[in-house]
């Protein structure tokens, strides 16, 4: 493929992509194909000669695209939303056009300092403590992780790393694998299922705790787990507070937690993978309370500040504690000496290679500005508010707990089997698609505004979809009760017709 040809390629997918957001509505957001529909249709072998780009368009359009769940549609409610603009598109085609690794200031600067100069630029705008930053007087700084799974994994390896130095240290008799088996990490046992998997990967033992009847990990709670480990010859060493957990968007007290934590020399670190991205906005930085406590600080601008997968962006209090981990050298690797303001970045991730990331995030910061972005996230949360509003208006419907951010969650009064019997309907339709979550032992259905495209009629959609989903539900539901004692099957159509 010459440059010519790339040109016409490259402009004949922005056309497609830009016609296919402006028409994302008319399509179901979840794709009508039976598992293995692709590996039918596709040849089995790569091809012997090259092939026309026009082809390999029209190829993608007739068999990729069908098999597509569409992530960014205003229809989608699922999970949590996956960032995507046209700011953050144009800046991955130009990292790709470079196509730079960059591990080692030498290896690109430009790709090690502009991660520098936006990751100061994310750090003021979330109203993070200026030791975060790179450009505070301290070892502090901020570097981007490809996900928020790896942002834990990196603090647990750290945590250990310097746990076991410190013991060590203060007696270097002691067996460096004996100390590594006793280590416990902590978390709510409301946790992303990454956090979970972190204590898997960095063969730490992970004590998923119990929240409270709000979701939130308590510093109580905490406190006794130390106690109970540390009576038992076990070393607490790292804990995971959860900001927007993913059930219910709930929000650990770091207030609570951080001075458990540092007295007892526990690394505390934050996942605020979606909800963090609220922090631009002043009105809810109380939710972050108690942040100067913390160790080390993670979200996802991939999540919800309109960046595409992967940037997660990771802040540390001090940099040399990635740098002791991670420094392995070679001799090919040894080009100048950086400092931690001018970082390699290959000392504060895992893999050696990195992309140059920065640029999506810096082509999102100045297309959207910080207002652009606020704009975006209280326009969600205003959306959710409206969801709803609308869904506690039916008495059939139970909203709970109150809405947090872009989620609402709620549930049937009529039970958990027809909630769930509700979303598998729903799912089946393929018009909406939510996913199950759980409050207080109840089975939830999660609504997450997610698509950046979403209007308040776009909600009016979701929610009547919904909305004739439960009609039908409630007349079987009356349907089946004819069966059972007449004066259930009279509440259940006084009931019924009272929220019709
Ligand atoms: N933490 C929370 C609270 C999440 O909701 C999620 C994903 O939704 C993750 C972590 C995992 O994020 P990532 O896919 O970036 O690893």
């Amino acid at each position: 493929m010459n440059s010519q040809q790339f040109r016409e390629f490259a402009k004949a997918a922005i056309d497609l992509i830009a016609d296919y957001m402006d028409n994302i509505r008319t399509r179901d957001v979840l794709p009508s194909v039976e598992p293995g529909y692709l590996l039918k249709v596709m040849p089995e072998e790569a091809p012997e000669e090259p092939e026309e780009w026009k082809n390999v368009l029209s190829d993608f359009t007739q068999d990729i695209l069908p098999g597509i769940t569409h992530w960014h549609s205003p229809r989608f409610h699922a999970f949590y939303p996956t960032g995507s603009s046209y700011a953050s598109i144009v800046g991955n085609l130009l990292s790709d056009g470079l196509g730079v690794i960059g591990f080692s200031w030498m290896s690109s600067p430009a790709c090690t300092e502009l991660e520098v100069v936006t990751m100061n630029w994310l750090g003021k705008l979330l109203g993070l403590p200026e030791q975060f930053l790179n450009c505070s007087t301290g070892p502090g700084g901020g570097v981007i992780q490809g996900s928020a799974s790896e942002a834990t994994l990196v603090g647990l390896l750290v945590a250990k790393e310097k746990t076991v130095r410190k013991l060590l240290k203060m007696n270097p008799n002691l067996d460096e694998g004996e100390i590594k088996a006793k280590l416990v990490a902590y978390t709510s046992d409301q946790c992303n299922s990454s956090v979970e998997k972190a204590g898997l990967l960095g063969s730490m033992k992970m004590r998923l705790l119990k929240a409270d009847a709000d979701g939130r990990l308590r510093g109580d709670t905490l406190k006794k787990a130390f106690e109970e480990d540390i009576e038992q010859g076990l070393i607490p060493c790292y804990v995971i507070a959860n900001l927007g957990t993913t059930g219910t968007c709930a929000f650990d007290p770091l207030h609570e937690l951080g001075p458990v934590c540092n007295a007892a020399g526990v690394w505390l670190h934050v996942d605020a993978a979606y909800a963090g991205a609220a922090f631009i906005c002043p009105e809810y930085r109380h939710l972050m309370k108690g942040i100067e406590f913390v160790d080390s600080f993670d979200v996802n601008p991939h999540k919800w500040m309109l960046v595409n997968f992967d940037c997660s962006a990771m802040w540390v209090k001090n940099g040399y504690d990635l740098i002791n981990t991670f420094d392995v050298q070679r001799i090919y690797l040894d080009d100048i000496k950086t400092t931690i303001k001018i970082p390699d970045y290959r000392h504060w991730q895992m893999p050696l290679g990195r992309r140059f990331r920065a640029l999506k995030l810096w082509t999102v910061l100045r297309i959207y500005g910080a207002e652009g972005l606020r704009n975006h996230i209280r326009n969600q949360i205003s959306l959710a508010q409206y969801f709803a509003k609308l869904a506690r208006a039916d008495n059939r419907v139970v909203v709970e707990p109150e809405s947090s951010m872009g989620l609402v969650c709620f549930r049937l009064i009529d039970g958990d089997k027809v909630t769930k019997k509700l979303l598998e309907n729903l799912t089946e339709k393929k018009k909406v698609y939510m996913v199950a979550g759980s409050y207080r032992g109840r089975y939830m259905i999660r609504f997450v505004i997610c698509s950046r495209v979403t209007k308040k009629e776009d909600i009016d959609y979701s929610w009547n979809t919904i909305k004739e989903e439960i009609n039908v539900l409630c007349s079987e539901e009356i349907h089946t009760k004819t069966q059972i004692p007449a004066i259930q099957h009279l509440d259940a159509v006084k009931l019924c017709e009272k929220s019709k």
